[in-house]
């Protein structure tokens, strides 16, 4: 671009030093900070929802309404939007969703004196999933049953760089909650209650993500600080009562490595710790945040969570106070505050009035440029709509494989795999030929995901039919017929999608209409294998359990999630993950059915004891069956009367083989420790 093309605004800008690539990023933000207004500097710490402000019922209608834009980006300045839960003015398409952040961010850029481009926000939190046609991975809960976080970061790199051909450029994902109640119905966003396992699957994310910030890379979100995963009573948003040893040594660590590796912003936590709102909390955002970790990246808060500080946790007299203490306790971007107007107007008086202090305001508007500057928004403000379906697509072998890996075997009394137990095979179950029960929530659409079957999946059914071998008869009824002419009977049983709000299940137990199907069937005298679809560990009832020949925890797949779980029944896939949390025998969690790492495999291994020896544990497995298999190896370290994960890692073994593994010990293992590994 040559400056005779610019207008002649922008040809002064272009030798200014904000505009200049080559200067480091911070002296690139004290220079446009020193040519912004107070109000400019506002609009950097607001961020508006494109559907929400433009009403309902004009979703549909399409375009871009003019009149919004000019509210929201040329009179109030706001330097980023969002589709919250992936709700759009437009059509759910890649291309739609390309050509709305282009409009968006040339209208900003238009309407801006300074030439700043916008951030674009949306949650990705298994894959693109506010896109049809983007494959979709299991949820982190199934991600981290693989304990592999290679494919976690693989799955950074496709997500991101889907989230970028739509012009989607900060994530609010990877979620570094750990899952402490599985009764919260966000607990499958999580990586479940081991600390050290969240932590590197965490930084996995973040890395495979950001990249080095190239064209393909988004900003990270480490959600939601600190200690949204364990409201009490496992209902989410209520109160979080954690003692400070428990905070450092569980809650922090995930959210620490996500900010060692380099996460440019942090969610905060809806609820309250020990009962005081996060929001409103300097303790945990200044103090614990800032000063302790070092972060230097943008604090955004949850959805209207400013607001609700006077709304909802009412430690706030009034709207204004709630800002005040938002923005005092060190929340840089209200999400959605209530209107944009409200919210700056707001800002502005409490700066006038001195209440907070113009240096806070600088801060704050200052990292959100810091994270423009290191995306290279100002060098790339626009994507190429034509390549975002394509760019959107890619993944899918990824998302199976992921899926294969996370699939973990409770029960089985020789029934699988299939093949060789039974050649006649009946499927029972909606679920086995609903994509909605694999894909879960945050799935094209908000809570209710009114669309998401349209995202292209391969069902259970589909998957068993295209694994089907040669010989073998297979038929699907979603009831369980009196007399089925049948071997085995596979039920398939989960529950309903779910995202927020009312996915919180106190009983643990699955709908009714699940565990009547599991009755039928095993009171059919058949073997019977349940496959679950879940986002955490359900209990069924006794008489039920019991009589399973096969018990399948397939978490929340994904699209691919058939693929994986036909694998697996036919035996076309040894399994190999294991459960990154205990599974309770009871929702009051009074003892385990199954233990934490707990999940079989179609061969059986051997392993030493543990030695650990300039940092690294070595242990030797053997595979002491008669097919090929691969072992995940879990390592505790037992010290102060604590457990840690000490090290993990896979190892493939062909039958008879033996092999000394080393594995390199997690930082944080106390020097004392006495090792173990789980069998
Ligand atoms: C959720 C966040 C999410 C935000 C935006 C909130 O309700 O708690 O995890 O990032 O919505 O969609």
């Amino acid at each position: 671009i040559t400056l005779a093309l610019l207008s002649p605004a922008a040809a002064a800008q272009s030798t200014l030093p904000y505009r200049d690539a080559t200067l480091p990023v911070e002296r690139r933000v004290q220079d446009l900070l020193s040519r912004m207004t107070l109000q400019e500097k506002v609009g950097q710490m607001t961020q508006i929802d494109t559907a929400r402000l433009m009403g309902r019922d004009e979703w549909d209608r399409g375009p871009l309404n003019p009149e919004w834009m000019k509210r929201v980006l040329a009179d109030q300045h706001v330097g980023s939007l969002l589709s919250g839960g992936g709700v759009a003015p437009i059509p759910n398409t890649p291309s739609a969703w390309a050509e709305m952040t282009n409009t968006l961010q040339r209208f900003a850029l238009e309407h801006s004196r300074l030439g700043i481009p916008i951030l674009y926000g949306a949650d990705a939190v298994h894959g693109h999933n506010n896109v049809v046609g983007a494959p979709i991975f299991p949820h982190n809960l199934g991600l981290a049953a693989t304990f592999d976080p290679s494919l976690v970061e693989s799955i950074g790199v496709v997500t991101a760089n889907a989230l970028r051909a739509t012009g989607v450029t900060w994530n609010f994902a990877p979620d570094a909650d750990l899952g402490v109640d599985p009764r919260w119905g966000r607990f499958y966003e999580t990586w479940g209650d081991l600390p050290e396992l969240a932590a590197a699957m965490v930084a996995a994310s973040v890395r495979g993500q950001q990249g080095d910030f190239g064209p393909q890379n988004v900003a990270t979100t480490l959600k939601h600080f600190v200690g949204y995963g364990a409201p009490q009573g496992g209902k989410d948003r209520a109160d979080a009562i954690i003692a400070d040893a428990d905070l450092r040594s569980s809650h922090l660590p995930p959210f620490e490595a996500g900010l060692k590796a380099g996460a440019l912003s942090v969610m905060v936590n809806s609820g309250s710790v020990n009962g005081v709102p996060a929001h409103a909390s300097a303790a945990l955002l200044t103090k614990l945040l800032r000063q302790d970790l070092g972060f230097t990246g943008v604090t955004i808060s949850d959805w209207e969570d400013v607001k609700k500080l006077q709304t909802v946790h009412k430690v706030a007299a009034s709207y204004r106070d709630a800002v005040k203490m938002a923005l005092t306790a060190g929340v840089d971007v209200s999400m959605v505050p209530h209107d944009a107007e409200g919210f700056t107007s707001l800002v502005l008086d409490l700066v006038k009035s001195g209440d907070v202090p113009q240096a806070r305001i600088d801060e704050a508007a200052g990292r959100v440029l810091a994270m423009k500057f290191r995306l290279g928004l100002f060098e790339r403000p626009y994507v190429d709509a034509s390549g975002a379906a394509a760019a959107v697509g890619a993944g899918r072998d990824l998302a199976a494989k992921a899926a294969r890996a996370s699939i973990t075997l409770l029960a089985n009394d020789g029934v699988l795999p299939l093949g060789r137990s039974g050649r006649r095979v009946l499927i029972v179950g909606e679920r086995a030929r609903d994509p909605r029960s694999q894909l879960g929530g945050w799935t094209i659409g908000w809570q209710g995901m009114p669309a998401n079957e349209d995202t292209p999946s391969v069902t259970v059914l589909d998957g068993m039919k295209a694994t089907l071998p040669k010989g073998a008869a297979l038929a699907f009824s979603n009831d369980v017929p009196s007399a089925p002419n049948a071997d085995v009977i596979v039920v398939v049983v989960g529950e309903p999608p779910h995202a927020e709000g009312d996915a919180d299940n106190p009983t643990l137990g699955l709908p009714s209409s699940d565990v009547d199907l599991l009755r039928s069937a095993v009171r059919s005298g058949k073997k019977v294998v349940a496959v679950l679809l879940s986002g955490r560990p359900v209990v069924l009832p006794d008489d039920v359990r019991t009589k399973l020949s096969g018990l399948v925890m397939a978490y929340l797949p994904g699209s691919e999630g058939g693929r994986a779980i036909a694998d697996v029944l036919y035996g076309n896939t040894n399994p190999s993950g294991r459960l990154p949390f205990t599974w309770p025998s009871g929702a009051a969690r009074s003892g385990a059915m199954y233990s934490l790492g707990f999940g079989l495999s179609y061969t059986t291994f051997t392993e030493s004891t543990p030695t650990v020896d300039k940092g690294v544990l070595n242990v030797t497995v053997s595979n002491t069956g008669k097919i090929a298999g691969t072992r995940t190896v879990l390592a505790f370290g037992r010290a102060n009367n604590r457990d840690t994960l000490a090290a993990f890692g896979k190892v493939t073994l062909a039958p008879g083989e033996t092999r000394r593994v080393t594995l390199p010990l997690l930082a944080g293992t106390p020097a004392n420790s006495e090792y173990r590994t789980v069998r």
